[in-house]
């Protein structure tokens, strides 16, 4: 990618997106194309397709997508698969159509299966039966990697696939019941603490385990695969570590300073009881995460402080 090519981040806005844009402005791009859901319903092919045909982006990110934790995937699931179906399909085929160079597309460790071996390499997609909380998103992003991979097959195009873990960062959702388990806690533990609460509740049982990659780490792997991957094969982007979730919310009580103590709500689902990603093809090819989970924290809680009421 040269400093004035013309990117598309799709998703601007999001955790990743913005993670993706801060990196490309830190490196120097220039031409960063973005356009917010009211500019640009991505949803609507109609509208995606005369987007591509104006603009004709040089490298596309795909980070636009429906998103959420454990709850609003059970709430949620006919506006998780078909609005990610539609926003894939629209962003690949027209990226296609008007001859993108090279367009990275990102899904996640849930495409994995629920009991797959531990961790989890590239290799054991589609091998067993996926975790059923948020089978239709996962079968959304299946079916984008395998868009990608075919249209490489057929048009030659050099569309990659990268599967992150899950992520955490500035911009991300706080909402209680639709965020993902780690901004959730962050925000429990934070508002328990400011509130002078003795107690706060942790969905499940504090058992499964979780990888948790901090989102500079992830915008740097994926600028970093942009540069020097185009291989069929999706590439898993992770730390290689997992904890536990009472031990993550052992973490964010240290990290915010709160005494009291943590129950659990053994009625809220746990998920897959494990998730970690294989990351030896990513750290062969000559990437590693660096940013500690404590780190990683701190910052967010920073971010939180100062950006949300
Ligand atoms: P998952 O990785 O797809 O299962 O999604 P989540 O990040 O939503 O949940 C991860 C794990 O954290 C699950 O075992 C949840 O039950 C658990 N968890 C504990 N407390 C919370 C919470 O307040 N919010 C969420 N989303 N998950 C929680």
């Amino acid at each position: 990618m040269d400093k004035n090519d013309k990117i598309y981040i799709a998703g601007h806005r999001g955790l990743v997106g913005s993670a993706i844009v801060r990196k490309l402005e830190a490196e120097g791009f220039t031409n960063i194309i973005k356009r917010t859901r009211k500019e640009l319903d991505l949803v609507n092919q109609a509208a995606v397709t005369e987007f591509f045909a104006t603009e004709k982006p040089d490298y596309v990110f795909l980070a636009a997508a429906k998103v959420g934790g454990i709850n609003a995937n059970d709430i949620y699931p006919g506006d998780f698969i078909y609005q990610n179906l539609q926003i894939q399909n629209n962003i690949i085929s027209n990226a296609k159509e008007v001859g993108v160079k090279k367009l990275l597309f990102l899904g996640s460790s849930c495409i994995y299966p629920k009991l797959s071996k531990q961790p989890m390499k590239e290799e054991y997609l589609l091998t067993g039966t996926l975790e059923p909380t948020n089978e239709p998103y996962a079968i959304a992003k299946i079916a984008g990697i395998k868009m990608c991979q075919s249209y490489n097959k057929q048009y030659g195009t050099n569309f990659i696939s990268v599967m992150p873990t899950n992520l955490f960062g500035f911009n991300d959702n706080f909402d209680l019941e639709k965020s993902h388990v780690l901004p959730a806690l962050l925000r429990k533990i934070y508002e328990a603490k400011k509130n002078n609460q003795s107690t706060v509740t942790v969905w499940g049982t504090g058992k499964p385990r979780r990888e948790f990659l901090f989102v500079d780490d992830l915008a740097d792997a994926v600028y970093f695969l942009m540069q020097n991957y185009d291989e069929d094969e999706i590439v898993n982007i992770g730390t290689g570590e997992d904890i536990m979730i009472s031990e993550l919310a052992e973490l964010i009580k240290k990290v915010i300073g709160f005494e009291g103590e943590i129950v659990y709500d053994a009625s809220k689902p746990d998920g897959t009881p494990r998730k970690l990603l294989d990351v030896s093809k990513l750290n062969g090819l000559g990437w590693k995460a660096d940013t500690s989970l404590e780190d990683g924290i701190r910052k967010t809680f920073e971010w939180f402080q100062a950006n949300l009421p």
